[in-house]
């Protein structure tokens, strides 16, 4: 039986990672994809995490999980099916195998946010794309829509810039809440067109993405731009299906839990994006990370 499992493999279960393991637990890491990282992969440019700046989010989830690796942490590629986490041992089945353990710590991170508009899902992967980091590369010269108003969308906006011919911004609302630094460095690129009070109404394309159609929010007027992709980041949303009903959540899916990182259930904890908090960011999902593990070793202390 393990000491703890983490499920999760993005910065705030890495630091938990990087924590048990110098605290000598007997741990394991389950991450369903094969490069970890979370959210933090989408991410082109970090510049807030101290000690990283003009960092690549991929070079940074790297060099945590090499981290972690360097402390002969167990990472293992397996998606979780089920978990029950009542009594004293919690079972983790994923479609590999059972696992059995004392404590676990929740780092499933988050996952963008659908438009669920025509169109969107017809051409996922056909000029459809929710990860400029991923997809910007294909663009090169193009006409793009990125379609939000927050940190992601004006962060791959400044990044397709580069890239793209003319990037039109569509934005829900008559201003941006992207960070003030963020919204400056847009007004100073001239190939990006911010479009304010905008709805999108669908995305149309035979075979690829051709146009997206919309509508002005005050007087109602519809049009369409001609675009090649268009890069979906309205935000994200929880990845907590699999524990729904075993632990308390709000009412969008994000597990309650003070910095202390307990969740409802005795032995089990969240951590980074998930975890009901004001401010989600690198540094304080990293910042769970090692609360949840100072927790889990009182939890641990108590129990043997
Ligand atoms: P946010 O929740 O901050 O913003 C979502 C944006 O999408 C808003 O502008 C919202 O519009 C818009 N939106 C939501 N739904 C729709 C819809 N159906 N149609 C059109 N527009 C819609 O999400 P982000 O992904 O930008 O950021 C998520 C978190 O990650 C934030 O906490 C952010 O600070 C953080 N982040 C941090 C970065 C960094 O530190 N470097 C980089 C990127 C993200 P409206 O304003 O009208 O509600």
């Amino acid at each position: 039986m393990y000491d703890l499992i983490i499920i999760g493999a993005g910065p705030a279960g890495l630091t938990a990672a990087i924590y048990a393991a110098r605290a000598c637990l007997n741990i394991l890491v389950i991450e369903e994809n094969f490069v970890s990282g979370g959210q933090l992969l989408n991410n082109y440019k970090v510049n807030n995490y101290p000690g990283f700046y003009d960092v690549s989010g991929m070079e940074l989830g790297y060099k945590m999980r090499d981290h972690a690796l360097s402390l002969d942490v167990p990472i293992v590629t397996e998606r979780v099916l089920e978990m029950n986490l009542e009594g004293r041992s919690k079972v983790i089945m994923t479609e590999r195998g059972t696992y059995e353990t004392q404590t676990v710590i929740l780092a499933t991170g988050c996952e963008p946010k659908k438009l669920y508009v025509p169109g969107e899902e017809e051409l996922l992967g056909q000029g459809v794309s929710y990860s400029a980091v991923c997809d910007g590369p294909y663009c090169q010269g193009a006409d793009v829509a990125v379609i939000g108003g927050g940190d992601s969308a004006v962060t791959n906006a400044l990044y397709l810039s580069k890239i793209c011919k003319t990037v039109y911004l569509l934005s829900r609302a008559k201003r941006l809440r992207a960070m003030p630094i963020l919204c400056r460095q847009l007004a100073e690129r001239d190939n990006i067109i911010h479009i304010p009070n905008q709805l999108t109404d669908s995305i149309a394309g035979d075979n690829h993405v051709g146009a997206v159609w919309m509508h002005d929010l005050t007087t109602m007027e519809k049009k369409s731009i001609h675009v090649d992709h268009v890069f979906v980041s309205i935000g994200v949303t929880p990845k907590t299906d699999v524990v729904r009903r075993q632990v308390y959540m709000d009412d969008e899916g994000y597990i309650r839990a003070g910095e202390d990182c307990c969740t409802t259930v005795p032995g089990v904890f969240v951590v980074g994006d998930i975890r009901t908090k004001k401010l989600r960011q690198i540094v304080t999902a990293c910042a769970d990370g090692a609360n949840a593990v100072v927790s889990a070793r009182y939890y641990l202390e108590s129990k043997n």
